[in-house]
């Protein structure tokens, strides 16, 4: 480690045989290392000097953008094929029941399809968490410790919170940055976290109740199958004859849809597509949760495991997701209390 220039100059000007004068890029005091460090911290404001920098390259970028915006087109599209299709196949059939099962479904149609349309625009449209703005680069500026563990962004040429990590798709620093998410075209980070959990919950729920609602409408349009007799399976095991039954309803149900018509066969891909999507959704909020519960992020997850997990012992508890939750984004998180913060960045 070395020290400031001006704290402890008599002690390195009698030691240092062959010192090496090196600028901090925080707070500008001239630093004297006692051999040549690649990596060194300022001993005053605590500001990390990385000098094995590779000159950023930000190749593909343009091929990452159209991907962002064409997943985000074709997501919104598929959102509102559901929702219309949904309508188009669905109401008809469920008025016809029952005038109030229509109603009901009115009403959770309308809430279901307002909560994953906003969730969605608000996690991909909302920054997703700009790190704060801190002052740099001279000493009576930068105050003692003022800029511990920050490191320099050579892409964006400011300093990056130790909270931080920089977003090659998006070209900026994001603070609490869980990861990029191609499917919103945007970073999920400590503005738009909330947002995108919420979205998860929607478009769970949503697609759950297109499921239901397909089955339910798509077996009352259904048209009627013919069931061969299974009378002359009886001789057989009852293995085979269960095998040959099952056979049989499959082959019944496979000539019945030949007839079905327009109504019916949205109603089978509603319900196809729902069940997928289920699943994946599934296995992402469930990753989500439990990074949440550990109190940590993908990102960070990630550098963890890649410095071999010992730096930060991160508290599971169920704390973590109540306070995700629970507390109000405040601007406080930005300031020197976040060190006693559960939620940490290993660097
Ligand atoms: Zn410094
Ligand atoms: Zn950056
Ligand atoms: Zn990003």
């Amino acid at each position: 480690m070395a020290e400031s220039a001006e704290s402890s100059k008599d002690y390195f000007v009698t030691t240092v045989a062959e010192d090496h004068n090196i600028t901090c890029w925080g707070c500008g005091l001239r630093l004297l290392l006692p051999s040549y460090a690649p990596v060194f911290k300022c001993g005053w404001c605590g500001a990390i000097t990385n000098q094995n920098v590779n000159k950023p390259e930000n190749k593909w970028l343009w091929g990452r953008r159209m991907r962002d915006r064409c997943f985000v087109i074709i997501l919104l599209t598929f959102i509102l094929f559901v929702i219309c299709g949904g309508v188009w196949a669905v109401y008809p059939v469920v008025f016809s029941i029952s005038y109030t099962l229509g109603i009901v479904h009115s009403i959770l149609t309308v809430i279901l399809a307002a909560a994953t349309v906003s969730t969605f625009c608000l996690s991909s449209f909302r920054c997703a968490g700009t790190p704060p703005t801190v002052f740099w680069g001279s000493y009576p500026v930068v105050g003692k410790g003022d800029l511990d563990n920050y490191t320099f962004c050579h892409h964006c040429s400011k300093p990056k919170s130790p909270r931080a990590h920089h977003c090659n798709s998006c070209r900026t620093c994001v603070l609490d940055m869980d990861h990029h998410c191609p499917f919103i075209g945007n970073c999920v980070g400590a503005s738009n976290h909330r947002h995108f959990i919420a979205f998860l919950f929607a478009a769970i729920f949503s697609t759950v109740y297109v499921s239901i609602m397909s089955t339910y409408a798509g077996l009352h349009i259904w048209p009627p199958v013919k069931y061969r007799s299974i009378g002359h399976l009886n001789g057989f095991s009852s293995h085979i004859a269960t095998t040959k039954a099952f056979k049989e309803v499959i082959i019944a149900f496979a000539s019945s849809s030949v007839q079905l018509s327009a109504r019916g066969l949205v109603l089978v891909y509603l319900f196809i597509s729902s069940v997928s999507l289920q699943i994946g959704l599934g296995v992402l909020l469930w990753q989500q949760l439990s990074y949440i519960y550990e109190g940590k992020t993908y990102v960070g997850h990630l550098s963890s495991q890649a410095s071999g997990g010992g730096d930060h012992i991160e508290e599971k508890d169920c704390q973590n997701i109540l306070r995700f939750f629970g507390c109000p984004y405040s601007i406080s998180r930005y300031f020197p209390g976040l060190r006693n913060s559960p939620k940490r960045h290993t660097k």
